[in-house]
């Protein structure tokens, strides 16, 4: 018993990280968030919530400046106003703005955002349980190598999620009758937005997958249903 104790130390420490985390979240949230009145995006979000059969899809601005969408684990979508801004600005336009609606209503609907708290605080507990067994094999580069896995391991999951939340946002987008050139052409300004333009590390360690990568798996969608019969 008292030679796992440290494996068991690690794993309460991620549960009790993860509780904080999420409480902290949402409080954060809910002081600093108001839902977006905005009738241009609300009546792209009615056509989507009517493809989905839901009486309404609520978008919530978060006040940060950082150009950013947000699925949180409690299922609420938000767009920070950093983001609502470039709209405002006629950077981005409203079509766009609705795909990213759409991406985060995908990471809510596949249980991404729920999963994904778990997986921010699970990671530090499976770090500390690396670091631990791994440093008794290799006491000098045993934290490194389990910082790296688990670094791997964490980009790789979200990595997946960017993916299926793109195809769930290029089907409903479809579906609204929006099409999916707005959301190619938000991923492509998303580079210059966020201020980054994917330069620098490589793309397997980067959370999120390469543009041009993630604009080619909605254009295979895309080849593949407009190549069904019309019905
Ligand atoms: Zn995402």
């Amino acid at each position: 018993m008292l030679k796992f104790s440290p494996i068991l130390l690690a794993l309460i420490y991620g549960l009790v990280m993860y509780r904080f985390s999420a409480w902290r979240t949402a409080k954060m949230l809910d002081q600093q968030s108001t839902e977006l009145a905005d009738p241009e995006i609300a009546r792209l979000t009615k056509s989507m919530a009517k493809a989905l059969d839901i009486p309404r899809i609520r978008v919530h601005i978060y006040e940060i400046e950082p150009v950013n969408g947000l699925a949180a684990p409690d299922g609420r979508i938000f767009l920070t106003r950093g983001f609502y801004r470039k709209f405002k600005a006629g950077e981005v336009t409203a079509e766009e703005l609705a795909s990213v609606v759409a991406h985060e209503l995908g990471h809510v609907a596949l249980g991404h955002s729920r999963r994904r708290m778990i997986d921010f605080s699970g990671q530090n507990a499976i770090r500390v349980v690396l670091a631990t067994v791994l440093g008794r094999i290799l006491p000098f580069g045993g934290v490194w190598v389990a910082n790296a896995l688990t670094s791997i391991l964490a980009a790789r999951l979200s990595r997946q999620d960017e993916y299926e939340a793109d195809a769930y946002a290029a089907a409903l987008m479809v579906k609204a009758g929006l099409g999916t050139g707005p959301q190619k052409r938000l991923l492509e300004k998303l580079e210059t937005l966020t201020g980054m333009g994917g330069r620098g590390a490589p793309a397997w360690l980067m959370s999120h997958p390469k543009t041009a990568d993630r604009v080619a798996a909605i254009e295979a969608l895309d080849a593949r249903w407009t190549k069904l019969p019309e019905g």
